[in-house]
């Protein structure tokens, strides 16, 4: 329980909303209520068939002249617990408790992300004191999962051209712009398998590393386990003379493959050579990610016999391909410090039974150059004679420095806290990118309170932030 705190009415829907479960894919229950909220007021609801919603409240008294603001957020949260704690997020309410300035939930994730937009778009929707132009709030589904919400919005669902995002967690940020995407796929058919003249088998692998987002973390400096594994294998080759059976690394598009491994086959003399290697190549990784990923470590380890090997060609072809593959930061933003604008991230690669397949992932916040690098990655990869297949691209939040709304959103901020906001923007894809594209013309920012480990049992929200960033919204509604 929490109680007292201010904003009170911030907290009072945030509250509301936690104890209604509201797991992504699961919202029925949360959408059952915006209904009986709006009809409780008088308030005019709207669906669409993924679950969105609108709930739209006429102009103040004076402000009927004023545009159409959008207030957006998600409906859903990310369920994660503590081992051990006995909680059905299918049905059972948040237990929130105060600590340390902080409100948490006990055992559990608190979906701050994106409960504090939500809330907030509902205190205002109740509140008579606030001088705001019509507003339409609009509450999307299945956001963390992969914006299935936002990727169903119809045309003319909302109608304003004014939209204020509540789903970034740091106070004192202003986001303005997000990364677009696509995933590019590279493979080969290699159905020819031989059997090794070699006497011993290995497994060659490194791991120890970070890993982290493809996006977010592509300018950290983390090692990438596919490409430091083909570099040792690209060196080992020519010391010594070795069969390639597997090479397996990374899982997921949007990570930085932390492990990879390979099988492979040696002469029975070049094994101290191998050993010798090894521990070299352990020393040279450790001491060039020393600030990073200094956990890096690679080992040998035998297996029992040879498995079918690949032909010789398509090895060499193959460690060629790896070793030199793009991988991280192509461009970084002109108009916003320390932005990564453009980045590639070498995702995984397995040996299949008929082919090898590469998987990468591009982003960029600039639309034209999300094709550009990949039409790279194809290029580079049609030199070693492989196929690919690239997908459609999410779209990009491109930043836009001179937005209007960006100009009020700065102003407000400076007269309630004595400082110009932070001018932020990600590399990683947002729903503003989706909602952007979808309705042309849409000046955008995102901002919310100070909400940390999101997206874990740890996470929490800064009490101090959410009265903060309640100000600043309902200055941003009342100057538009
Ligand atoms: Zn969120």
């Amino acid at each position: 329980m929490i109680s007292g705190l201010e904003p009170a009415s911030v907290w009072k829907y945030f509250s509301e909303i936690s104890a209604i479960p509201r797991m992504s894919g699961h919202e029925e229950k949360i959408i059952d209520y915006l209904e009986s909220f709006a009809n409780e007021r008088g308030l005019k609801f709207k669906k669409d068939a993924a679950g969105n919603v609108v709930i739209s409240k006429p102009a103040r008294p004076g402000k009927e002249s004023s545009p159409c603001a959008v207030l957006q957020s998600h409906v859903d949260m990310v369920c994660e617990k503590n081992e051990g704690t006995d909680h059905d997020f299918l049905n059972d309410p948040l237990d929130l408790f105060e600590e340390n300035g902080f409100v948490r939930a006990s055992g559990t994730s608190l979906g701050a992300d994106d409960g504090m937009g939500v809330g907030a778009a509902l205190a205002l929707l109740d509140s008579d004191d606030v001088g705001h132009g019509p507003l339409e709030c609009l509450f999307t589904v299945d956001e963390e999962t992969g914006l299935t919400g936002a990727n169903a919005l119809e045309e003319g669902f909302v109608s304003g051209r004014i939209l204020l995002n509540m789903d970034s967690e740091e106070e004192g940020a202003v986001y303005i712009g997000c990364a677009g995407g696509k995933t590019t796929s590279i493979f080969k058919s290699v159905p020819e398998r031989l059997k090794s003249e070699k006497q011993l088998s290995y497994t060659v692998k490194i791991d120890g590393l970070r890993g982290g987002h493809s996006g977010l973390a592509i300018n950290s400096g983390l090692g990438n386990a596919i490409i430091l594994l083909a570099r040792f294998l690209w060196v080992l080759d020519d010391k010594i003379n070795f069969d390639l059976a597997e090479i397996r690394g990374g899982e997921k598009h949007n990570a930085i493959p932390r492990e990879a491994m390979a099988e492979i086959c040696i002469n029975e003399e070049d094994l101290p050579i191998l050993e010798t290697k090894i521990s070299k190549y352990t020393e040279i990784y450790k001491n060039e990610l020393r600030k990073t990923d200094e956990g890096v470590k690679l080992s040998l380890k035998k297996n029992n016999e040879c498995m079918p090997v690949l032909p010789e060609k398509e090895k060499s072809r193959l460690l060629n391909l790896l070793y030199s593959f793009p991988h991280g930061v192509f461009a970084m933003s002109p108009d916003i410090k320390g932005l990564v604008q453009t980045s590639t991230n070498m995702a995984s690669v397995s040996v299949q039974k008929d082919g090898i397949q590469i998987l990468t992932s591009q982003r960029s916040s600039v639309e034209s150059s999300i094709h550009d690098v990949s039409s790279k990655v194809i290029s580079h990869a049609l030199l070693a004679d492989y196929e690919y297949i690239s997908k459609d691209p999410y779209p990009a939040w491109t930043p836009d420095p001179d937005s209007p709304l960006l100009k009020k959103a700065v102003a407000a901020h400076e007269e309630l806290f004595g400082e110009k906001p932070e001018i932020k923007a990600v590399h990683a894809g947002l729903e503003c990118g989706i909602i952007g594209r979808k309705y042309r013309g849409m000046d955008m920012i995102s901002f919310g309170p100070d909400v940390y480990g999101a997206h874990s049992p740890d996470e929490k929200v800064r009490i101090v932030s959410v009265g903060n960033f309640w100000n600043f919204l309902i200055s941003i509604v009342q100057k538009i």
